[in-house]
């Protein structure tokens, strides 16, 4: 069978092998819409959208003519030394004309982890260039989630993505406190009061380390896999006057919130983050096939330019740098979000979908029902007063993300305690209303 040849053969990500070894794959075997069906022909509402990333959800036919086009005339051509082609032209002139006004410049990668090695890289190489050559260090927030290789995995500030792995970098990378007041409030603190907390965190980290060799700040507008922290409105314009004051630059890592899911086409906005770069990836291609990217401000682009004319190249890319297949998806993709006003259809649903979220928050498991857009969470506790979780042991949010699944939803256990919650941009109000009927359906029955 399917289930048996898997266990034989395949290693699957972020899995506890042994177990898969006697729990077997969940085999998906098509999609429709915002549906996916298993190979035993079951119905699943995809509510995590894949990975955070189908915004078109599971059958747009459109993408699949879109790759068989570009397969057709020109399947693969290099943008190395001085080569270019069409897709991968249009593509950054749209991006670069839909992002914020800040960001001036675009270059193509294949999946949000070398998106974010690829800017830290950059960034590394812009100070070099500037005559700056100990501004170096890197600060993130712990239970941020920027993904896996070396240098990314070493910004992650997951232990479920660290633990295990040796990442010897200690003195390039370094984590402040996540802006979640649920979490990291003190009692009886205000949001103003917790905002202006962690920017002092913040600015007494880069004094003490020394403001001279510190380079650039990365934030996930709203952090995803970390639990879908959606911060006060007054943080990041705090964070970012320290980060100003610092000559520190401000990366804003928008692979989950790029393209809508916050209800404007960048968390940035949303957030009011001015981004001196931007990492891009999964719903810009709706996720049909990989690219991402990283976008960057005339100003660090100069930089750049100059460093590259002093060594006399520019030495990073990718083999699929700009692939002109996956380019051309992702263009059709920005298209249909254009053509289908992708926007507006999140700002009409997202209401439904926040009172759906907050009508949780009463559920006697829920300890936060947070979100914004067409992202949530709810966070599980044991005693909504004092906010304690299960035992750790009991992984009560797998076991809610199981039951849903059996009552066709499919969500993802995030941290702490969590349930992520984040469907494909088209879901429409009745579907809105099916996942989190799903989704209640679980937390009863595990409470
Ligand atoms: N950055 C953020 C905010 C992400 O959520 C992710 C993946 O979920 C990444 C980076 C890494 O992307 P990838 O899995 O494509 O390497």
């Amino acid at each position: 069978s399917l289930h048996a040849r898997d266990i034989e053969y395949t290693i699957h990500p972020y899995t506890n092998l042994r177990a898969h070894e006697e729990q077997g794959p969940l085999v998906i075997t098509r999609g429709d819409g915002v549906y996916v069906f298993d190979d035993e022909g079951k119905s699943y509402i995809e509510g995590m959208a894949g990975l955070w990333c189908t915004s078109l959800g599971f059958s747009e036919k459109r993408l699949a003519e879109a790759a068989r086009k570009q397969m057709e005339v020109l399947p693969y051509s290099q943008i190395f030394s001085h080569r270019s082609h069409e897709p991968v032209i249009e593509l950054a002139e749209r991006v670069v004309s839909m992002a914020p006004a800040s960001i001036a410049k675009a270059f193509f990668v294949n999946s949000g982890s070398e998106a974010i090695d690829t800017a830290i890289k950059l960034i590394w190489y812009y100070q070099n260039g500037r005559g700056k050559p100990n501004k170096k260090r890197i600060i993130g927030r712990r239970r941020a989630y920027h993904g896996i290789t070396i240098a990314a995995g070493h910004l992650t500030g997951l232990p479920y993505a660290r633990t295990g792995f040796d990442l010897p970098m200690s003195d390039r990378f370094f984590h402040v406190t996540p802006p979640s007041l649920y979490s990291e409030g003190n009692p009886g603190e205000t949001e103003e009061q917790f905002t202006d907390r962690l920017a002092t965190e913040l600015d007494t980290l880069i004094i003490t380390l020394g403001p001279d060799t510190v380079a650039a700040f990365f934030a996930e507008p709203v952090m995803g896999a970390g639990g879908v922290i959606v911060p006060p409105l007054s943080y990041f314009p705090k964070i970012q006057a320290v980060l100003r004051k610092h000559d520190v630059l401000m990366v804003s890592d928008e692979v989950i919130c790029g393209f809508g899911r916050t209800g404007n086409w960048w968390g940035a906005e949303t957030m009011g983050i001015e981004p001196d770069l931007m990492t891009i990836a999964k719903q810009l291609s709706s996720a049909y096939l990989p690219i991402a990217g990283v976008l960057m401000s005339q100003s660090f682009y100069e930089g750049l330019a100059d460093q590259s004319a002093a060594i006399g190249n520019l030495g990073t890319g990718y083999t699929y740098s700009g692939h002109p297949v996956a380019a051309a998806v992702a263009l059709e993709t920005l298209r249909i979000y254009d053509e289908d006003e992708i926007l507006n259809h999140v700002r009409e649903v997202s209401p439904h979908f926040k009172r759906r979220l907050d009508a949780l928050g009463g559920h006697p498991l829920v300890g936060e029902a947070r979100g914004v857009g067409l992202i949530g969470a709810v966070e599980i506790v044991k005693d909504k007063a004092s906010k304690t979780h299960f035992d750790p042991a009991i992984k009560i949010n797998a076991q809610v993300a199981a039951q849903a699944q059996a009552h066709g939803v499919i969500l993802r256990p995030v941290p702490i305690d969590s349930v992520g919650i984040c469907p494909p941009l088209i879901i429409t109000r009745s579907e809105i209303d099916m996942m989190f009927d799903g989704l209640e359906k679980a937390l009863d029955g595990v409470a």
